[in-house]
């Protein structure tokens, strides 16, 4: 090992540091001192294998006055880890400009990067952003999930009618497919599960994206760069050009990329697309608002996939409760029977005490046929769409989500939290209000 300085990363970085460093006047020689006795790799380490070990998606460092407070976001939570002492604080910041190769000269303006952790099962890449706060620095860290975890679209939480139809429709030689909801509803998790399910090495397909997350083995993936004039648009236009049978988009957000993807998949490709959008019907209007005529959508669309994400209960600390009048009312609303029982979260070691643990989606699927695309064509409204997708046997996503809780996946806290903040708190439902917000 006496030659390892040409190839081994790690005895590389403390010299890099060091040069950088004596223009820096935020790290101490102390410091550089310690760095050297690779203390703060076990630092950055730790914090990622605790991270991960909860199933951490983010982790967020911020500045308060004894040190560095980490907290970190699991199931779309934040939620607290520790507070770093200022002298560990230092260290770690070290180690993870060291680790993303950021320049130590740089303080004062905000930086990204990335980096591979490695631990006993697999690499994971983790997105790093540094902003300067005061005289010290913010930190966030993306954990990126590795596709693998992503691929099977029976794992996504479709109810079996639902899944029946996303299968039916992705084996349909052309048209559009539209995933939407709001942001963290885990759009993108979707989309590329439903790309999983194509022939990708017997088709050629090709995404554009703001940003890309994962490579895709088979997908040529294209990133939005606006400062090289790389907008979505122009993508996309480069991207046809290139003869495509599967077409990705995420996300669509201007008229002229929803107008792109409209016509090419009324034009004999498959486009997968992601639009920002509450529910299934409100989907076409977002995309008449931008511009593309009602005729092309319904001769395009096929599926539209609305979604939303809830906590799925700790199985080992979960209890059963009777429900009150007004719960039983709920269900009966939309038609179900209430369960006799439901469950709540409990907490336990396993769950860290959150009584949750992991996420399902809860879902709207209506699939476009033709007297639908017709409809659709003719410019109807969100409410008469809403109840002509009702007529076929539609399902909103709060029926898909009490039927989650009817079956124990799910809290009806979790739902009603979602839908209706506040319900919990004392508030009456106002189940009329319920009924033409949600059920049209
Ligand atoms: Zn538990």
């Amino acid at each position: 090992m006496t030659n390892s300085r040409e190839t081994d990363p790690q005895d590389e970085l403390p010299e890099n540091q060091q040069t950088e460093n004596t223009e820096s006047e935020s790290f101490t020689e102390e410091e550089t001192s310690v760095l050297e006795e690779n203390q703060e790799e076990e630092l950055l380490d730790q914090l990622m294998r605790t991270a991960w070990e909860k199933s951490a998606t983010d982790i967020h460092l911020d500045p308060v006055p004894d040190g560095l407070l980490i907290r970190i976001r699991v199931d779309g939570g934040i939620r607290p880890f520790e507070t770093l002492a200022l002298e560990d604080a230092k260290k770690l910041l070290i180690q993870i400009r060291v680790r993303t190769e950021l320049d130590f000269g740089r303080v004062f303006t905000p930086m990204e990067g990335q980096f591979t952790w490695t631990s006993e099962d697999a690499d994971k890449d983790v997105r790093v952003t540094m902003i300067p706060i005061g005289a010290t620095e913010s930190v966030h860290l993306r954990i990126l999930t590795p596709p693998e975890a992503l691929t099977d679209i029976t794992q996504l939480g479709f109810g079996d009618r639902d899944l029946e139809i996303v299968r039916r429709n992705l084996s349909r030689p052309q048209g559009l497919v539209i995933v939407a909801g709001p942001t963290g509803a885990g759009k993108s998790t979707s989309l590329y599960s439903l790309a999983s399910t194509f022939d990708l090495a017997g088709i050629i397909a090709v995404s554009i994206e703001d940003p890309v997350e994962f490579a895709i083995p088979h997908i040529r993936q294209l990133e939005v760069d606006d400062r090289h004039d790389l907008t979505m648009y122009e993508g996309l236009r480069v991207l046809l050009r290139m003869d495509p049978d599967l077409l990705m988009v995420a996300e669509i957000r201007d008229s002229k990329s929803a107008v792109t993807s409209a016509r090419a998949a009324a034009a004999a490709r498959f486009v997968l697309a992601t639009l920002h959008s509450r529910d299934a019907a409100a989907a076409v209007e977002a995309f008449h608002y931008l511009s593309v005529p009602y005729s092309i959508l319904g001769g395009s669309l096929r599926v539209i996939i609305a979604q939303n994400l809830v906590r799925k209960l700790c199985t080992e600390c979960r209890s059963s409760r009777n429900l009150d009048e007004e719960e039983k009312k709920l269900f009966e609303f939309i038609q179900m029977t209430p369960p006799d029982t439901v469950y709540e979260a409990g907490g336990c070691e396993i769950c860290d005490q959150y009584g949750y643990r992991g996420r399902t989606g809860i879902f709207e699927v209506v699939e476009i046929d033709e007297d639908l695309g017709r409809e659709i064509a003719n410019g109807r409204s969100q409410l008469e769409l809403r109840r002509l997708f009702r007529e076929r046997g539609f399902r909103t996503m709060i029926e898909d989500g009490l039927e989650k809780v009817a079956n124990g996946i799910t809290s009806l806290e979790e739902i009603l939290n979602l839908y209706w903040p506040g319900a919990q708190d004392g508030i009456e439902f106002d189940l009329g209000t319920w009924k033409e917000e949600y059920l049209g």
